[in-house]
C-alpha cells in the first residue's frame, strides 16, 4: 500500500498464475505446459534470429506471423491479430471489444483471469453457473426477456474443467447474440476440440483466441493470436498501438512462424498428449476418481472419499505438483496437466500410495 498509487491500483485483485518452482526434479503438472519440447524447426529459427539483427526493432505489425497463420487457417491476414501470449490478446479484447454498457457474461467456473481484466478495465460482469455436471448450458447464454449480454467470453474447452462444447453449440451462442461480441478462448482446442475459426466468415461478432503456449509447446516464447472479422481486428490493433508497438520480439516472431509451418510436428505432438490423457483418465478412474470428460491437455478430477486440498498436499510431499483451486464448487477437484507417460505413471503410483495409506 502506498499513497503514491493511482486510485485504480487500490481496487485491483491481480491474477495468481500457477507456481513456477525453482526446485529441480519435480513432476510439474500444475500449469498445463506441454510435456515435450517445441518444433526443432522453431528452435532453429530462434537460433538464427539470435543475431546482430537484434539491434533493430522487430516488425511492429508481426506481418510474417499473420501471413503464416492466415494461410494455416484459410483466412486473410487482416483477420489475424498477434500478441504477447494470449493473455495480452485477451486483455486488449476486454478493453477494445468486450466493454459495453451491458455486462460481460462468462461461466462461474472458468479461467480466473477474466474477472481480473474486468477489474482492471472496469467492466461489469455476470457469472453464469455451469450445470451440475460442470458443462456450459448453451441456453443460459442466449438473450431472454429483459436480459442479454453486452458481450460473452468462455474457453472451449473450458478451463479448468476441460469440458467441450461442440462447434454447433458454439455457433448457437454466436448466432443467438448477433449484437454482442462472443470471444471463444481456444487455448486448449487442439487437444480434442473443433475450432470455431471456421465460423468467423459467417459471424462478424465472433473472435477466436489461440495460444502457442499449450499445443505448440512455446509457453516461454509468449505468443498468442486472435482471428475474426477485420473490423474486430482493427479494434484490437487500435488498443495495441496505443499500448505497445512491439509486443512480439524478433525471436518470438521467428519461432512462431517456424512452428506454424511445421504442421506434421504439431499434429504428432498433440496426438501424443491425447493418447497419454486417455491412459491417465482410465488409470485415475480405476483408483476411484471421478474424472470430467476432458478435451484439453489436463484432467479435472475428484475422489469421492478424499479431500482435494489434502490430496494436492500429499502429492506435493512426493515432489509432484498439481493445481488445486480453493474456490466454491471446485475445491474438491485437482487439475492435473497431462505430462509425459513417465510423469503420469509417477503420479498414478503416488495417488495409489496415498489412497491406500
Ligand atoms: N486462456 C486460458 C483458458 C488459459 O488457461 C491460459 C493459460 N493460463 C491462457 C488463456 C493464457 O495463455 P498464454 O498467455 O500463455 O497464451
Amino acid at each position: 500500500m502506498s499513497r503514491f498509487w493511482s486510485a485504480v491500483v487500490h481496487g485491483l485483485t491481480p491474477y495468481v498464475p500457477g507456481e513456477q518452482p525453482k526446485l529441480d526434479n519435480l513432476v510439474k503438472l500444475n500449469t498445463n505446459e506441454h510435456p515435450y519440447g517445441p518444433s526443432p524447426k522453431a528452435l532453429d529459427a530462434i537460433r538464427c534470429a539470435t543475431s546482430d539483427s537484434l539491434r533493430l526493432y522487430p516488425d511492429p505489425n508481426g506481418d510474417a506471423l499473420k501471413i503464416a497463420l492466415a494461410k494455416r487457417f484459410g483466412v486473410q491476414a487482416k483477420q489475424v491479430f498477434v500478441g504477447n501470449g494470449s493473455d495480452e490478446v485477451l486483455a486488449h479484447a476486454f478493453q477494445a471489444l468486450l466493454k459495453h454498457d451491458r455486462a460481460l457474461w462468462f461461466p462461474d467456473v472458468t479461467y480466473s483471469f477474466y474477472p481480473v481484466y474486468c477489474g482492471l478495465y472496469g467492466l461489469a460482469h455476470k457469472a453464469i453457473p455451469l450445470a451440475d455436471d460442470f458443462s456450459i448450458r448453451v441456453e443460459d447464454y442466449l438473450p431472454r426477456s429483459g436480459d442479454r449480454a453486452g458481450a460473452i467470453i468462455f474457453p472451449n474447452p473450458n478451463a479448468p474443467t476441460g469440458r467441450l462444447l461442440t462447434l454447433a453449440e458454439v455457433e448457437q451462442i454466436v448466432a443467438g447474440n448477433p449484437d454482442a461480441v462472443v470471444l471463444v478462448d481456444e487455448a486448449y482446442v487442439d487437444f480434442g476440440g473443433e475450432s470455431a475459426v471456421t465460423l468467423v466468415d459467417r459471424h462478424p461478432n465472433l473472435l477466436v483466441v489461440h495460444t502457442f503456449s499449450k499445443s505448440r509447446s512455446l509457453a516461454g516464447l509468449r505468443v498468442g493470436y486472435a482471428i475474426g472479422h477485420a473490423d474486430l481486428i482493427e479494434g484490437l490493433e487500435r488498443v495495441k498501438n496505443s499500448f505497445n508497438s512491439y509486443p512480439l520480439d524478433r525471436l518470438a516472431l521467428a519461432g512462431a512462424v517456424a512452428s506454424v509451418e511445421d504442421e506434421a510436428f504439431f499434429q504428432e505432438s498433440c496426438r501424443k498428449v491425447i493418447a497419454t490423457r486417455e491412459t491417465l483418465v482410465a488409470q485415475m478412474q480405476a483408483l476411484g476418481f471421478e474424472v470430467l470428460p476432458s478435451a484439453a491437455n489436463f484432467v479435472f478430477a475428484r475422489h469421492p472419499r478424499r479431500d482435494g486440498g489434502e490430496l494436492a498436499a500429499a502429492l506435493r510431499q512426493r515432489a509432484i505438483i498439481v493445481r488445486h483451486f480453493k474456490q466454491a464448487r471446485i475445491d474438491q477437484f485437482l487439475r492435473i496437466t497431462v505430462g509425459t507417460d513417465e510423469q503420469c505413471a509417477k503420479l498414478v503410483a503416488a495417488l495409489g500410495e496415498i489412497l491406500s495409506a
